[in-house]
């Protein structure tokens, strides 16, 4: 597994791949690789010639309140997991090699980026989708691997994806859990033994969702008063959103009769985490 950090190396590598007609898997991270990752990187193992994996903690994705710069990091141990997992090659840049000075052009997704995280957070999509363009064209993915995890973010992917006619496939992989149920994410490694604890209550909160509505409680709002009920008896959680929506448009659902997805936001302490469940 080759490992590169600048734009030209990349290029050369998957010139040379097209050149032998290899498929090529994108997992695009931004390290402290875990499970979740893992899942992503094998899967495209399986289905491309060559995996590339990104490794770049993007800037332009967070506000200036949040956690950039205590994002954890931890590029040897992303390689070797990375490596263990299948990929053929790390990406890892650095913020002046993505964004060079005079940077200046953006990509944006309008509408459904303003629901859910974007209200919480109004310039994280346009970080991503520019970021993520970026990596399409400079890796050229005949498929490229997301998790359910950020499930706005594949909806906002996808619809980008489809806008501006990127020739890529986009494969979505399930959420990877701790045994317990907690979602593995990056930011879990913030939480103290305590905190860890509480944060168990996302999970099951949408496991309560989901025997209230598989039981036959068929209205939206009292599936969320007790949702909201059940979090605000954690004293270490206080939410940001807890929303139900139709799996496909990310409106707000009125009813359980189509695929519903519902997601929440809840900060634990400091530490704030996302989680959804899908229902179909
Ligand atoms: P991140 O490094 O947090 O930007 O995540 C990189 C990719 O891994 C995104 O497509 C995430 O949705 C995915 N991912 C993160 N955590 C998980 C998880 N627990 N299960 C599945 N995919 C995940």
């Amino acid at each position: 597994m080759k490992i590169v950090t600048t734009v030209s190396e990349l290029v050369d590598i998957i010139n040379d791949w097209q050149k032998n007609n290899q498929t090529i898997g994108l997992v695009a991270t931004m390290g402290y690789l875990h499970e979740g990752h893992q899942s992503l990187i094998k899967k495209s193992a399986e289905e491309n010639d060559r995996t590339v994996v990104s490794i770049f903690v993007n800037p332009t994705q967070f506000a200036p309140n949040e956690d950039l710069t205590s994002y954890p990091r931890d590029l040897e141990n992303d390689c070797r997991l990375a490596e263990n997992s299948g990929a053929s090659l790390i990406f890892a840049p650095s913020a002046e090699e993505m964004y060079p000075n005079g940077f200046n052009s953006y990509v944006e997704v309008v509408g459904i980026t303003d629901l859910l995280e974007g209200k919480s957070r109004p310039t994280h999509f346009r970080g991503v989708t520019t970021v993520v363009s970026k990596l399409f064209h400079l890796t050229c993915p005949t498929r490229a691997y997301f998790g359910q995890k950020d499930a706005q973010q594949v909806a906002v992917i996808s619809q980008m994806v489809c806008d501006l006619n990127f020739p890529v496939q986009i494969v979505v992989c399930p959420i990877v859990r701790e045994a317990d149920g907690l979602a593995k994410s990056s930011r879990n490694t913030y939480l103290s033994k305590k905190e860890r604890q509480a944060a168990l209550v996302l999970s099951q909160t949408l496991s309560l969702a989901e025997e209230l509505i598989k039981t036959g409680e068929w209205r939206v709002a009292a599936v969320i008063q007790k949702m909201t009920d059940f979090i605000n008896n954690e004293p270490l959680a206080q939410i940001d959103y807890i929303e139900i929506v139709d799996a496909k448009t990310l409106n707000m659902a009125e009813s359980f009769t189509q695929p519903v997805l519902i997601l929440l936001a809840v900060k634990i302490n400091q530490t704030r985490l996302i989680d959804n469940l899908l229902l179909v």
